[in-house]
């Protein structure tokens, strides 16, 4: 088939969806509930793919045993986990965490370059972990194209879909209910797992500082508004000081093997 026919009729094809979708579902209700976990996990076999054509992974032993212990620190704060859940460290100068499906999660070395400590790092993770406890990306997904579109553009995993989906998910940030929820979330994450939740704000700050020499490549800040506001809320509400657990990692070895 002509390659610019196909190009059209897989545009055709996605408006289609894209119309059928909001005509079946246009009501508010939790929709994101009515994607299953089971559908979740296959939207993450596509999304990784996809994620791991575009970007290399790095020394992956390694920052699986660094990753699990912060985890298994988090993990020790939250009340529920929902997934079985997998921190990926993908090689590039971004400045970027996110968090795509069924409870995949990944971060740039460009943001552990970043960190000081290793509870830093747990700060940006725990914020993470709330979006994908509270089924966030489903959420905005669905909101974005429409539940209909949603499982039938996967089902169908047309790569050049997929792409868009890829990025749509990577760059596009949250609204601010949905950040304030995860900032919510995160604190109390931090608090129980005994790291002080004001290593949140210690980041934010330190990327507000460093925003100023380096405007471009911060995509953590940049899909994540209202940085002022947010450092506000968390100071106000990280709560009476806590005694820290420090993470037993050494973090600058750590930080110099990843490069
Ligand atoms: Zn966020």
């Amino acid at each position: 088939m002509n390659r610019n026919f196909r190009d059209l009729a897989i545009i055709l094809i996605v408006a289609l969806i894209i119309w059928a979708g909001f005509t079946y579902f246009s009501t508010t209700t939790e929709q994101q509930d009515l994607v299953s976990l089971e559908q979740e996990a296959e939207i993450a076999e596509f999304f990784n793919r996809q994620i791991f054509r575009e970007f290399d992974s790095v020394n992956v032993e390694l920052t699986d045993s660094i990753m699990n212990v912060i985890f298994e620190r988090l993990s020790s704060g939250m009340d529920t986990v929902s997934y079985e859940y997998d921190i990926y460290v993908l090689k590039s100068d971004q400045v970027n965490a996110f968090t795509a499906f069924n409870g995949q999660l990944f971060v740039f070395t460009g943001l552990i370059e970043q960190t000081e400590t290793a509870e830093e790092l747990a700060a940006v993770l725990a914020h993470e972990l709330a979006h994908a406890e509270n089924r966030h990306v489903i959420k905005n997904l669905v909101k974005e194209i429409g539940l209909n579109s949603l499982i039938l553009i996967i089902s169908g995993g047309d790569p050049v879909v997929m792409q868009e989906i890829t990025k749509l998910v990577v760059s596009s940030g949250f609204s601010r209910r949905m950040e304030r929820e995860a900032d919510e979330y995160a604190i109390k994450y931090l608090r129980e797992a005994n790291i002080n939740p004001n290593r949140l704000t210690q980041f934010f700050l330190k990327l507000k500082q460093k925003n100023k020499e380096l405007p471009e490549g911060l995509e953590w800040i940049s899909s994540h508004p209202a940085l002022k506001e947010r450092i506000q809320f968390v100071t106000e509400n990280a709560g009476d000081s806590i005694k820290e657990v420090p993470i037993k990692l050494n973090w600058d070895e750590f930080k110099y093997s990843l490069k």
